[in-house]
């Protein structure tokens, strides 16, 4: 079962204890904020592909973009499902609670439901952002569907452009794109159009990191 090679540093043991490595043999309670919001998602965590959601196999490496990427292990053809962005059902409260978060891997499902990747994620939360993006999320009764837009090749990042909405903070993109707009926020983000307009290193090209 994933749950077991997926364990961070702290992560609950499943008895509801908190091992915490740093005390060898000892079992430390956590207060509620620190085990709900700023355990999970932490830096000590890496990706775990889920092969019972994973259409296509799949592997995680580190990544030129970010820290981990996750990456086609066999070729996949276009328009096909090749994974889901599983993870926790929480209200809008609650995201703003766990935005907190060093890292957030929060997906909207609706207005008022959010998928938390880091709790119970598929490794999909793990898929970097891409201005030209080979997978395309498509929400079907709740569910987050990653399709693939184009034939992706065994060996390939997988990408999907985030398009952040909302007014949180401009996130900067590094996917090195041809067509990379600078940042993971939604074209459409009027701030997006106006530090575009006033920043030179911008050319006919896109930002360049
Ligand atoms: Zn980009």
């Amino acid at each position: 079962m994933r749950a077991d090679l997926c364990l961070p540093a702290g992560q609950n043991n499943g008895d509801d204890e908190w091992v915490i490595p740093e005390f060898p043999g000892g079992i430390r309670e956590l207060t509620p904020f620190v085990r709900e919001v700023m355990l999970p998602g932490g830096p000590d965590v890496v990706p775990c592909i889920d092969d019972q959601v994973s259409r296509f196999r799949l592997a995680y490496r580190r990544s030129a973009i970010d820290r981990w990427g996750v990456f086609a292990a066999e070729d996949i053809p276009a328009r096909r499902r090749v994974t889901e962005y599983t993870g926790e059902r929480i209200s809008h409260r609650e995201v703003t609670r766990r935005s907190l978060r060093p890292r957030t891997y929060i997906f909207w499902v609706s207005a008022r439901v959010a998928i938390d990747g880091a709790v119970g994620g598929s490794g999909a939360e793990f898929i970097n952002q891409g201005c030209a993006p080979n997978l395309i999320a498509r929400v079907s009764r709740g569910h987050v569907h990653l399709v693939s837009q184009r034939a992706i090749a065994a060996g390939d990042e997988l990408l999907l452009d985030y398009r952040i909405r909302g007014g949180g903070p401009l996130v900067t993109c590094r996917c090195g794109a041809p067509n990379c707009r600078g940042y993971l926020n939604h074209p459409d983000d009027p701030r997006l159009a106006r530090d575009l307009a006033n920043d030179d290193s911008h050319t006919a090209f896109g930002k360049r990191q």
